[in-house]
């Protein structure tokens, strides 16, 4: 079975590209992890990244705890979000975005090192 990556979270246990191989065409899925439908929750940059930054504030927890792994790591698996391709990302971002877009993981990711090992 092939797996992916949700872009807000990082899970990469879905079933199917969020927002298809187009980037266009949302699943409308919810993730296990992070809750998110695609296609409503992340809907524009600002509700994606919203979504993203309440999940993390309310302690990263699963939605669906039955498939929460029973060794997992929040931060390892935010680090998935680097290695998705820009085109699966929705369609919105331009390019410029789409930079900042990993940029912006990569210091959600060093803030959250940062706090759990306060
Ligand atoms: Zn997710």
């Amino acid at each position: 079975m092939v797996e992916f990556i949700c872009h807000i979270c990082g899970y990469a246990g879905i079933n199917q590209l969020p927002w298809g191989i187009d980037g266009k065409t949302p699943s409308f899925d919810v993730c296990a992890c992070c809750g998110a439908e695609y296609g409503i929750d992340d809907l524009t940059k600002l509700g994606l990244l919203h979504y993203q930054a309440e999940w993390l504030s309310n302690g990263g927890k699963w939605f669906n705890q039955h498939e929460k792994p029973n060794k997992w790591d929040l931060i390892d698996q935010m680090r998935n979000i680097s290695t998705i391709e820009k085109d699966y990302l929705p369609y919105y971002f331009t390019e410029k975005e789409e930079q900042g877009f990993y940029e912006d993981v990569r210091k959600m990711i060093s803030l959250l090192s940062t706090k759990l090992h306060e």
